[in-house]
């Protein structure tokens, strides 16, 4: 319980950083973010606040939290745009081609140093400013 409202009062800073008022609606829609620790799209979002708010809102909603950097845009080749945290512990995923199911998977020291060797080895780029990894295959149940 006593959880749960500090959840609410980090979303409302959240929203206030953004420069968004806190209504209801937003705060459920980060509240549904932060319980799926996964990229999830307006469908999704949509499905659990049925009879709550309708579809238009929860899309003006999503494209509010990405302009203010709230919710950051995973490109997971899917009919619909997925989104996920900004403010989590930066990692990547692992996508099934065939149903859809999404695993994170963290970051690596390997990875990191490997990225940074490919910008050294680079004859055009001097510095990368941030990276995102998504890796495409077929999961145990569909193999
Ligand atoms: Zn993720
Ligand atoms: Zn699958």
């Amino acid at each position: 319980m006593v959880k749960k409202e500090i959840e609410k009062n980090d979303f409302k800073n959240l929203l206030k950083k953004g420069g968004l008022k806190s209504t209801p609606i937003r705060l459920n829609i980060l509240e549904i973010f932060s319980k799926n620790n996964k990229p999830i799209n307006a469908d999704f979002i949509f499905s659990k606040l049925k009879g709550i708010t309708d579809e238009a809102t929860v899309y003006r909603s999503l494209s509010s939290f990405e302009k203010c950097g709230i919710l950051k845009r995973i490109d997971l080749r899917m009919s619909s745009i997925y989104f996920e945290l900004s403010d989590i512990n930066h990692h990547h995923h692992i996508v099934c081609t065939k149903c859809g199911e999404i695993e994170d998977f963290k970051e690596s020291e390997i990875i990191e140093r490997f990225l940074l060797k490919i910008v050294k080895d680079s004859r055009n780029f001097k510095n990368i400013t941030e990276h995102s990894l998504e890796l495409f295959g077929t999961c145990r149940v569909c193999n």
